[in-house]
């Protein structure tokens, strides 16, 4: 890594800042932000809509940089896959969910997180182990872990990917599908991926209102779902009439900017007391 940063310098100073220098550069970076802890997680809530609580926030990463400032996944996540550094990415930001999990059942505060997997890590063997042995270090139960994966061609082997989602929940640990509805065999995945809970993307909410086939393609995912006894969560959701029409297709769970944005720590725990009237 020193090596590395002395390659950037010396391209710096010359003048030389192609591509690649840029990226071995950007390497070095994310590897010290991860470590110096200028990642940092949000939480936004998921409101169950039967019995208005809060079931659940999904964890989603954020990187407070020194100079650049306050960076999106967006602005990062694509760099971090090129790099090869989604594994890295997902350890770190996993160990920090269970550690989360971990501090704030201490305030008597015992909510689930969701923690977004890459597929290429999903994939992995190594996952498990590692997964175990976080739960244990932190002393978490695995029902408060959940993971959200997407289809994603990645996934194209389904055999493989169910054993795995399969062994997980042998484990304790809940495993939902994100964005559903945008990818290549999304019935597929209903048929053969033993998940508890569908996310159904925020594409098909946004619209709902104002265009009938999307109404109907929302209303008829809920069905479905449901028919398969999986829990269905809307992504999204912006306003009150989405919020209302979800309702009335008895959506389980809604998640979205007129419920609240990702928050940082305090906030989501504040959020979360005066929801709960703790
Ligand atoms: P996602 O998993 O689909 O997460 C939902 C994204 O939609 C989040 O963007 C969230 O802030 C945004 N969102 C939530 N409600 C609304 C709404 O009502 N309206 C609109 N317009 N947007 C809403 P964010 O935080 O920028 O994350 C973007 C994507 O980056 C995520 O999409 C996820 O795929 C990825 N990501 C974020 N954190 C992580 C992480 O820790 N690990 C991995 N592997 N991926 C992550
Ligand atoms: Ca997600
Ligand atoms: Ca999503
Ligand atoms: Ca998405």
């Amino acid at each position: 890594q020193a090596k590395r940063l002395q390659t950037h310098q010396l391209a710096y100073q010359t003048g030389m800042e192609d591509e690649s220098t840029k990226l071995i550069c950007w390497e070095a970076e994310l590897l010290a932000a991860m470590q110096n802890d200028e990642l940092v997680l949000y939480f936004q809530p998921q409101l169950n809509l039967r019995e208005n609580k809060i079931d659940s926030f999904e964890v989603l990463v954020r990187w407070q940089h020194p100079e650049k400032g306050f960076l999106m996944p967006r602005q990062f996540l694509p760099l971090v896959e090129q790099l090869g550094l989604s594994r890295q990415l997902d350890f770190w930001v996993l160990a920090k969910a269970i550690q989360t999990i971990s501090e704030w059942k201490k305030q008597q505060l015992v909510i689930p997180l969701a923690v977004n997997m890459s597929p290429v890590h999903f994939q992995q063997d190594g996952l498990k182990r590692k997964i175990k042995q976080l739960l244990q270090q932190y002393n978490v139960s695995p029902e408060l872990l959940e993971l959200e994966i997407t289809e994603n061609t990645a996934m194209h082997d389904m055999e493989k990917g169910s054993n795995h989602v399969i062994e997980l929940q042998q484990m304790g640990i809940r495993v939902s599908i994100d964005d559903f509805g945008t990818g290549y065999s999304s019935l597929a995945y209903l048929r053969r991926m033993p998940i508890d809970k569908i996310k159904i993307d925020r594409s098909f909410v946004t619209d709902m209102a104002g265009n009938d086939s999307d109404m109907m393609i929302v209303k008829t995912m809920i069905k479905l779902g449901h028919g398969l006894g999986k829990r269905m969560l809307a992504e999204g959701v912006e306003t009150e009439v989405q919020l209302q029409l979800l309702h009335n297709m008895a959506c389980d769970t809604v998640q979205g900017y007129y419920i609240a944005k990702p928050l940082a720590e305090v906030d989501a725990i504040a959020f979360y007391r005066a929801k709960m009237s703790l």
